[in-house]
């Protein structure tokens, strides 16, 4: 089985529960959650581990913003730069089936789906 490295995270209010992803997943980590967004659609959700990084759901998905995938997770959690303190910082992962993280330096949570908004050093 391929090496898990990578992480991924749904936006949960940008998903629309077509199921591509889960469907597209070659190692299967993808389901459809069993609660509803407040669009009333079931977003995908991670199973919690095993992401290779592959990137396939990303590029199956037809939600711009619905699919973020860390192909490298333990690169991109020490690059991380903290908005607040604008400062390298490290991401705490606390919550992989949601997505969420904390930041070393500030405290604060962080929604990994939020990709736009994050900001990483090269
Ligand atoms: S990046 Fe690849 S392994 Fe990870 S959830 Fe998406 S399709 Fe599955
Ligand atoms: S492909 Fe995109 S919109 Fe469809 S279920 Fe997966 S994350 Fe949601």
């Amino acid at each position: 089985m391929a090496k898990a490295r990578g992480l991924v995270a749904v936006n949960f209010e940008e998903c629309k529960g077509c199921k591509l992803c889960v469907d597209a997943c070659p190692v299967d980590v993808l389901h459809l959650a069993k609660s509803f967004n407040t669009h009333g659609y079931s977003p995908a959700e991670y199973d919690g581990e095993g992401c290779t990084g592959c990137g396939i759901c990303y590029y199956a998905c037809p939600e711009p913003g619905a699919i973020t995938v860390f192909k490298r997770w333990e690169e991109a959690q020490e690059a991380y730069i903290c908005h607040n303190n604008n400062v390298q910082s490290r991401l705490s992962l606390q919550d992989s089936v949601r997505g969420l993280a904390l930041c070393d330096s500030c405290g604060q949570e962080v929604i990994l789906s939020d990709f736009l908004n994050l900001r990483f050093a090269e």
